[in-house]
């Protein structure tokens, strides 16, 4: 049977009259491009569709052409659309004389690479990862894009909320930084968030729980259960997909931005992980701290060490530096703990089964790319068990108190996380090394990288800032 063959198949089941080509940009945003069902067939695998891949951040103009082949296993009914349509997703690749090569930037070709390397290093055979999705959900209705693109609006439905005016009602409202697993009526985004959940059970992406997040009103979260790093990346994209759309079908918005709203809790996206070898867990040892084997202390070792650098793939927007802050559970140091929101890597205590032993990476958000972001990760620390770089023994840790109330002295000894994306940019300049081994990550690709942000972040600072205004106008 052809790869056309199942996904016509499909077709047929499905009364399917559009199949859409879901794509990933630079930054991680999906692009599609859409085609009649009577257009499919097996030519697509052999030649695949073209594009323009300069608009995607990926080539210069004058080498833009580039080719999308769909995956056939991705095939899926597309539940947003009204047109019974079927959506894949698949490679990028660049058009050489005779055939068609894989493009190296491609996001999914990183991580993929990333994934044979730590084969090919007899370390591990398998990293599974689990992220935490945090994200707010706002009212479409008062949500507006000011003309220099900031967004200030959401303050004035969190006032309405807050006094009231909306559903839930005076005397139910989720009052500031209190909105932790809050129950019904307070919960209003109760039921839309089971129904995100039954959207990506039905796509395919194990459901952990969802539950009410700190910031109030509207922090909410979804967690999925572990699996392997590549196909979780293409999991986060397709979350992040189904969280908004199903907030518009409602008349909600829903952000992932880090720090939407001043002084209340972020969102981030926590990356727990665990490597398997031959199916036995490598990170667990009953005797280690916290039953951690020395192994995973190196790859702890390997995400400190690299952590600023890290975090330009992991937080790679001006507003990433805004939710790492002290005093909102997320990370603002380096170092290690058991059981420790203050830490950049916490141990969970409750994960006490061998096969579940891991830790999690609190600094990223989900303006990053996963791919790249859970590439860098993976990078990272097979890097610290190559280099055997232990974290205690370089001073990150244990710590086991608030790292938010430190004296001076102590403070002094602790790094900081980096308080800028143009401080994260400069530790990547700087260091890279770790990402470029076996060519995991283009040399071309950093460079890319180095540039896009830089301008970004150089474009954001020179915009006059509403908050100038009020420290500013009058004087
Ligand atoms: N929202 C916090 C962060 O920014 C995490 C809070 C939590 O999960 N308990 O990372
Ligand atoms: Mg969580
Ligand atoms: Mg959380
Ligand atoms: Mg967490």
């Amino acid at each position: 049977m052809g790869k056309s063959e199942k996904v016509l198949q499909l077709c047929r089941e499905n009364d399917i009259r559009m199949i859409d080509f879901k794509m990933v940009d630079l930054d991680g945003r999906f692009r599609h491009i859409t085609i009649p069902v009577e257009r499919f067939g097996e030519r697509i695998f052999e030649y695949g569709i073209g594009f323009d891949g300069s608009n995607y951040g990926y080539a210069p103009i004058e080498k833009s052409d580039m080719v999308f082949i769909p995956d056939p296993d991705s095939a899926v009914m597309d539940p947003f659309v009204e047109i019974p349509t079927l959506s894949m997703t698949g490679d990028v690749c660049v058009i050489g004389e005779k055939e068609n090569r894989p493009f190296d930037q491609y996001p999914r070709n990183v991580a993929l690479r990333a994934a044979d390397y730590m084969k090919a290093t007899g370390t591990a055979d398998q990293m599974l990862i689990g992220p935490e999705f945090e994200f707010y959900l706002f009212d479409t209705v008062n949500y507006q894009v000011s003309p220099n693109g900031s967004f200030y609006e959401a303050d004035t439905r969190q006032a309405e909320w807050n006094t009231g005016t909306a559903e839930g009602g005076l005397g139910y409202q989720v009052k500031h930084k209190g909105g932790y697993h809050i129950a019904a009526p307070q919960d209003i985004s109760y039921n839309l968030r089971s129904k995100m959940c039954m959207l990506m059970e039905d796509w395919g992406i194990r459901v952990k729980y969802h539950h009410h997040e700190v910031g109030g009103p509207g922090q909410l979260e979804i967690e999925v259960e572990l699996g392997e790093m590549v196909d979780m990346a293409d999991k986060t994209m397709i979350t992040k997909y189904i969280v908004k759309n199903a907030a518009a079908k409602e008349g909600h918005t829903a952000t992932f931005m880090p720090k939407p709203v001043y002084q209340e809790a972020g969102s981030g996206m926590h990356v727990h992980m665990l490597l398997f070898k031959e199916g036995r867990p490598v990170f667990y040892d009953k005797d280690g701290y916290s039953s951690l084997s020395q192994t995973a202390h190196y790859f702890i070792g390997g995400l400190l060490k690299h952590a600023p650098s890290l975090c330009a793939w992991t937080n790679p927007s001006t507003n990433s530096y805004k939710r790492l802050v002290p005093g909102f559970e997320a990370p603002v140091t380096i170092g290690y703990a058991t059981s420790n929101r203050s830490a950049v890597i916490r141990i969970p205590a409750y994960a006490k089964a061998p096969e579940d032993k891991r830790f999690e990476l609190r600094s990223p958000d989900a303006t990053a790319n996963p791919y790249y972001a859970y590439a860098a990760i993976l990078m990272a620390g097979l890097d610290g068990i190559e280099n055997r770089i232990d974290p205690s023994a370089n001073g990150w840790g244990p710590y086991d108190y608030n790292l938010y109330e430190l004296s001076s002295e102590q403070q002094a000894k602790i790094q900081s996380l980096p308080k800028t994306l143009e401080e994260a940019l400069d530790a990547l300049e700087r260091d890279h090394d770790y990402l470029t081994k076996n060519g995991v990550f283009p040399e071309r690709l950093i460079q890319i990288w180095l540039e896009r942000k830089r301008k970004e972040s150089r474009t954001i600072s020179q915009i006059p800032h509403p908050a100038e205004f009020g420290a500013y106008y009058d004087l």
